[in-house]
């Protein structure tokens, strides 16, 4: 087995995550489950665990050390449907974060219906 980042086959085991055994990789230190293991790309399911997780108030950096994927791959994803929705029920009932300023923006952008930002 080896990071599906790097490469590297300098693994170690970093406990359990939902009962799937969570590793570690000594090279790059980034954290990834053994049962996914796609070098590049997400599967479909991952993805919208990710964005349900996100949709239940987990913040990125929560769903980076849960699910194994880079904040800024959920960021992508949540712009990607939040483009295919033009109305994005999901995303605009979802907590203030203010953990980044992409997403701000991102948020701000969609909520232009209701004048918000016009003094
Ligand atoms: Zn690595």
């Amino acid at each position: 087995m080896h990071c599906p980042y790097c490469e590297s086959t300098e693994i170690r085991k970093n406990g359990k995550r939902r009962g799937k055994q969570n590793h570690i990789c000594v090279s790059c230190g980034r954290q990834f489950i053994d049962v996914y293991s796609p070098p590049r790309g997400y599967s479909d399911s991952v993805k919208q665990e990710c964005l349900r997780s996100y949709v239940n108030g987990m913040g990125f950096r929560a769903i980076e050390r849960d699910k194994g994927v880079h904040h800024t791959t959920v960021i992508l994803w949540l712009k990607q449907i939040g483009e295919k929705l033009p109305d994005a029920p999901a995303i605009e009932e979802i907590p203030q974060v203010g953990e980044l300023d992409e997403l701000e923006t991102f948020v701000g952008s969609k909520k232009t219906k209701s004048g918000y930002g016009q003094q």
